[in-house]
């Protein structure tokens, strides 16, 4: 379980991989639903806010395009 501290374009790492063996994916869209994108096949998953905060290990990569 992840805290509220995601944004678009942040690499997120599940708990349990994508069939095509990877389990990096990156944030395409926040909102009601999150859109994940899988970083090895562009597969694309919608989830509602709390299955992702589930489903989300960590964040292993921060979106840095708003710091500077
Ligand atoms: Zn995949």
């Amino acid at each position: 379980m992840i805290n509220e501290e995601f944004n678009l374009g942040d690499i997120v790492q599940t708990k349990k991989q994508h069939p095509c063996g990877c389990d990096r994916w990156e944030i395409v869209r926040t909102g009601v639903d999150i859109k994940i994108k899988c970083l090895q096949c562009g597969r694309i998953i919608l989830l509602p806010r709390l299955e992702f905060k589930k489903k989300v290990k960590k964040v292993v990569e921060k979106h840095n395009d708003n710091v500077n």
